[in-house]
């Protein structure tokens, strides 16, 4: 088991991203996903969480099951809203006791009928931050924007935020996004603010343009007209869809290496082929003196 600040000060971490499944069939798929990429060794993978709890059994399944089936840390994404305290330190009790070192602290959304949570006693990640520190034993991430949060009324307090929450917490993770100036201008703006810990981009592949566009559309983040007329000259032909995909994502990635990103995060929607052509692609899998 690693704790992720740790890895981070060792140099640039390449990480993996999975959802708990629904059903035994998505379960199925999921192993053989994790399967697949294992062999790659990821620095570590982190599991989703339902927003209000609703994944909280399947998530907590799921990063003990890699854990203790896999050679690989996992970290647990955990979302506030919709939880009372109590219950946030039941959830932190049960991974201390399970060897788990690693939690990603999120605000979570709002149900999507636009119902308030029951009870909820928090209002923003930076208090669950507070909480999971005064708790003690976690490498904490958190999650960054870099074109803005959705629900922020302007960049300018959406950054302020950022800031604040990432002083106390070990590390960020991004939204996707698909221009390298939305990562580096909250770069600078987050040491505009003093801020220096590590941020790592979050990847995501562009496979499908109507899912994608759909998932951008919720997080706030643009996709350039420029990557929609490249993935639409696939036409009806999905692999090509994939191929152009990864190469936008493998071109995006190496000028964030370039750069100095502190490692890549990547959305693997639970399956494998993407990410193992853009890890191939970046030339990841080549032995460290290889060259
Ligand atoms: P917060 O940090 O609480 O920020 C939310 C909004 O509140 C922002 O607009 C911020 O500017 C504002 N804000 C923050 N602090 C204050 C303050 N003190 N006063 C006023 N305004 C403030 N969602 C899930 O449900 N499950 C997941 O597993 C999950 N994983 C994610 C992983 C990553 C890497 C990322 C980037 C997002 C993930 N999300 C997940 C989505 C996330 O929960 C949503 O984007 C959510 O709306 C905001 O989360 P946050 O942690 O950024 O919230």
């Amino acid at each position: 088991m690693a704790r992720i600040a740790d890895l981070l000060a060792s140099g640039p971490t390449f990480s993996f991203e999975f959802f708990p499944p629904k059903n035994e069939a998505g379960w199925l798929s999921l192993g053989r996903t994790i399967a697949e990429l294992e062999h790659l060794g990821p620095h570590y993978v982190s599991v989703t969480y339902g927003a209000g709890g609703s994944t909280r059994t399947r998530t907590a399944d799921l990063v003990s099951w890699v854990k203790r089936q896999t050679p690989i840390s996992p970290m647990a994404h955990l979302t506030c809203q919709g939880h009372t305290r109590a219950e946030i330190r039941d959830i932190l009790i049960d991974y201390r006791a399970e060897g788990v070192q690693n939690l990603l602290a999120l605000g979570g959304d709002p149900p999507a009928d636009g119902s308030e949570h029951a009870v909820s006693e928090y209002r923003f990640s930076s208090e669950l931050v507070d909480d999971i520190r005064a708790f003690g034993g976690f490498s904490i991430g958190v999650a960054a924007h870099p074109e803005g949060h959705p629900r922020s009324p302007d960049l300018v307090s959406d950054r302020a935020h950022l800031a604040r929450k990432l002083a106390d917490a070990d590390f960020a993770i991004t939204q996707f996004f698909f221009e390298i100036d939305h990562y580096l201008s909250m770069m600078d703006d987050l040491a505009s603010h003093g801020v220096d810990k590590p941020v790592i981009p979050g990847i995501m592949p562009v496979t499908n343009l109507a899912q994608v566009s759909r998932m951008a559309h919720m997080s706030g983040a643009e996709v350039p007209r420029w990557l929609v007329e490249k993935v639409s000259k696939a036409g009806d032909d999905p692999e090509e869809a994939v191929r152009i995909g990864v190469d936008i994502a493998t071109e995006l990635c190496a000028r964030l290496l370039e750069v100095g990103a502190p490692g890549l995060h990547f959305y693997t929607l639970n399956r494998s082929g993407p990410t193992r052509d853009l890890w191939r692609q970046l030339g990841l899998d080549a032995p460290p003196d290889a060259g």
